[in-house]
Formats: C-alpha cells, structure tokens, sequence
C-alpha cells in the first residue's frame, strides 16, 4: 500500500504520466503502456502479499515460542499437584551439584511419603485421594523457605531441596514442622482424612562422587529406616544404612535362587501336652541352609522374604516338605504352619495349602494355622474371609504371639480362633515379674471362658512348665521340650518330658 502511495506521489511530482506517454506513443501499437500499469500493479501486489505474509510468520513465531514455554512448563510440573516433577528435581539437583563446591554442600535432599493413604484410595477411590494429594503438596509448601523445592516423585511419594544454614537444627526443625503439618486432618468434601508422613534426609556434603542419583537414594534409605523405625518421623541418612541396604538387597537376590533350589527347610519344635507331656504336634519353622554361609536366622530373611514377594512360596513349600516328613509320625500329631499378614490376602490361601495336603495325603485336621495379631491390623475383612475359608476345610485357628501386638478383644470374639498362644515375653519373665505371672493367669482364664485353648511359648524351666499346667494352659513350647530341630526328634523330647 505505502509503495503504491509513494509510486502514485512520485509519478505525479516528476510527471512520469506524461513521460510514460512520451516514452509509449511511438510503440503505441504494442501497448507497452497497458504491461507497464500490469507490472505496477503486479509490484504491488507482490508487497502487499510478502508485508502480510511476514506478519503471519510473525505471529506464528510467537504462538511457537509460548506453546514451547508452555510445554516446557508441563514437562518440569507435576500435572496432579502443579509442583514441580521428578524431571525438574533431578535438574535442579544437577545444576546444584555443578556449581562450586561451596554452593553445593549446602543443602539436602528430603523424601517424604505419606503413612496410611493406600487404604483412603482404596477405600474412597482415587478421585478422593487425588483430593488429598493437593491438598498435601499445598501444604507441604506452605512450610518451605524461599529457594526450596517441592517435587512429586509419583503416588503419594514427595521430594524437598532444601537450603541448610546451621544443618541439624534447621533440617529437623523444618521436618518436624511439615510431619506435624500432614498429620493434622484433611477435609475433602464431607471426609476427614488422617494421614502422616514418614522422612529420610540426606544431607550434600559437596565431592564429585555425588550425583543426583546417590543423593536421593540415600534420602531413600533413611526414609526406609524412618518407615520400619515407626512412622510418623524422619531419619538423616548414615553410611550404615547404605551397609544394610545392600545386605538386604545380597539378602532378597540370593533368596530367589534359595526358594528354587530348596535352600530353605522346616525345622521342627514340639508342641506338648502340659498335662500329660506327650508331643501333640511341631510348630514348622523356616531355616535357611545357605550354602557358602551355613545355616541364616530367620529375623534376617523372613522380613525380607514378606517385602520381595516371596513369603508365600517359602510357606508352601516348607509345609509341603514338613507333611512329607509327618508321613510316618503317630496318628493325630499336627503341624503349625505361620501364616504371614501378606499370605492373608490371599483369597486362593486354603485353595493352595489343600492342594498341599491332598496331594500328600496329610489331614487338614491334623494341620493349624499361625496367625500374628498384627495381621489383622491392615484389613479386617479380608483376614476374616481367609480365616473362615481355612476354617471350613478343617484346619485349626491359632493367634501367635498373643500380647505383643495390636489385635483387640474384639478380633478374639469376632473370628474363628481355636487358640491363644501367650508370648514368650510373658512367661519367661512370669520368675521376676508378678504382673507377667498375672497377666498370664489373666490370659489363660480370659481364653477359656471364649472356648479356647492356650499355647504358652518360651518355656524354659520345669517351674513355669508346672505353674502353667497349674494354671490351666492346655499347651507349652519351649527350650525346655525342645529347640527347633530339622527332624521331629520325639524320643530326645520324651526323655526332657520325663525329666520334668
Ligand atoms: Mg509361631
């Protein structure tokens, strides 16, 4: 448009009219002046189409930059919460570390996960705990200082950088104020939900061998110590966590191969009659016979074995062997199987324990379930289903370690137990401890009057064995009768029994 303006002024002011004319009359008869007012035009045209087009380019321009910030944004943000994402934090860990190294040991790396959401998710469905995850990363925030960054890791697991000024007090100041923060209720919609937090930190202490990984593997494992250490708290990272992470993760590997290759074998401890000493049964307990370290205590690898996964094939197959071995006993004797909580949801458990005894030909009357209190903890209803279904194929009911943890009165009415069996922590110091010795009277005395029998472990001297019979317990297990052996050594047990 401008060049048409300019092109019309200039034609008017130097008379180009008037020369085209000029210049045009002896060719006349070619109407060069017509081509000419053509190609002014085509001139224009031409302008008028690139002006525009490299405005269009223009926009485009724009409109990809901003798409590119937004998508930018979105590849470091956390779409659920708005905070930042994994990507992000490991970047920001990264540029962290790179810079000198004053700067880049001084601050630490948190993670933190929250205590009891699964059952809210499962319970109120994952919109609800969807809810609830704002509303944690909302407030997790409102605790940090100005530099700090909250990241989501995925599920309901979090990460903080935090700057560190005086370290200790500082760090565990902070964590203690955001646990306490995330134990106090959330309310969504018309529920109120009761979470908490567990948290490991690990501080950067500068150096080139950390890199964002080993930082946040290390928040990792105090953050599994802060877990198995009770919940609710923080740990700082130590090196000797990282030791035992690996003896754990040695442990898990090798325990694989061990399950497999039939490493793992049933020792037996007798079950006696208290009234007449005769063995009723054998409790079956798991020992590892490792081939380069010889035999491995169970407190080492059961634990394990609940948390890779593998706690139920070493169940079945240490039950297979035992009914294998029980074969030839005496009539009647019964194996006690423990049952692991994770084993509980397990709707095929009575489905796989009888295939076991059908195939072998062992009664599942002649067969009792071991179950820890704390088992029934986690789900109610779903141990309740297990336990019935147990129950309706002939198996007996028994609650292990009764005292210890956290089963109410009401668990003891409610499902089908057939017995108690009172810790060991009880009766063997029933000799120093009034209260042991009436706590378990109380034990006995409370067992009988819902119908069940009592088991008493850990019975070590003939004295508890006497005062137990006297105070009615039906059952007693112990160093007295026997330690656990990997044959039912009856006539050894007879002989201690006699003794007695
Ligand atoms: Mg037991």
């Amino acid at each position: 448009m401008a060049l048409g303006v300019t092109g019309t002024l200039v034609l008017h002011r130097f008379d180009w009219f008037e020369a085209v004319y000029d210049f045009t009359r002896p060719y006349e008869r070619l109407q060069i002046d017509n081509l000419l007012i053509i190609v002014l035009f085509v001139a224009i045209g031409a302008t008028f189409i690139s002006i525009r087009r490299s405005l269009d380019m223009r926009r485009e321009y724009e409109q990809r930059l901003k798409a590119e910030g937004r998508m930018k944004t979105l590849a470091l943000t956390d779409a659920l919460t708005g905070v930042a994402n994994r990507r992000h934090l490991y970047d920001a860990l990264k540029r962290r570390l790179e810079t000198n190294p004053a700067e880049a040991s001084c601050f630490a790396v948190c993670i933190f996960d929250l205590d009891r959401f699964k059952p809210i998710n499962d319970v109120h469905g994952h919109l609800v705990g969807d809810q609830l995850l704002q509303q944690i990363a909302e407030r997790a925030q409102a605790q940090l200082r100005s530099g700090d960054l909250l990241a989501r890791l995925g599920g309901d697991e979090f990460a903080l950088i935090v700057r560190t000024g005086a370290v200790d007090e500082d760090i565990s100041g902070l964590a203690e104020r955001l646990i306490a923060s995330l134990s106090e209720p959330f309310r969504i919609d018309q529920l109120v939900c009761h979470v908490g937090a567990s948290m490991g930190i690990a501080f950067a202490l500068g150096g080139a061998s950390q890199t964002p990984d080993t930082l946040l593997q290390k928040a990792d494992l105090a953050l599994y110590r802060a877990k198995t250490e009770g919940r609710g708290t923080f740990r700082v990272y130590q090196d000797a966590m990282d030791a035992k992470a690996r003896e754990r993760t040695l442990i898990e590997l090798e325990l694989r191969d061990a399950v497999e290759n039939g490493e793992i074998l049933p020792y037996f401890q007798p079950l006696i009659c208290l009234r007449d000493g005769r063995i009723e049964g054998y409790e079956i307990l798991a020992r590892w016979i490792h081939p380069s370290f010889g035999l491995v205590a169970p407190d080492r690898f059961i634990a394990v074995a609940e948390e890779a996964g593998l706690i139920g094939d070493i169940s079945l197959s240490l039950l297979e062997q035992a009914c294998e071995q029980a074969r030839d006993w005496p009539k009647g004797t019964y194996l006690s199987l423990n049952i692991s909580p994770v084993q509980l949801r397990d709707s095929q458990l009575s489905t796989k324990i009888c295939d076991i005894l059908d195939r072998i030909g062992f009664s599942a009357t002649c067969l009792e379930i071991e179950i820890t209190e704390n088992a029934l903890v986690h789900d109610v209803d779903v141990a309740r289903r297990t336990l019935i279904s147990l129950k309706a194929r002939g198996m007996t009911l028994a609650l292990d370690d009764f005292g210890t943890g956290y089963s109410s009165l009401q668990h003891l009415r409610s499902l089908p137990f057939d017995k108690l069996k009172i810790d060991q922590s009880f009766v063997m110091s029933m000799s120093e401890s009034a209260e042991s010795r009436k706590l378990v009277k109380a034990i006995i005395a409370m067992s009988h009057s819902l119908g069940l029998k009592t088991t008493a472990e850990g019975i070590e001297t003939h004295a508890h064995a006497l005062r137990l019979t006297q105070m009615g317990c039906e059952t007693g297990q112990g160093y007295l009768f026997g330690k656990p052996s990997p044959q039912a050594r009856q006539a050894w047990v007879a002989e201690a029994i006699g003794a007695a």
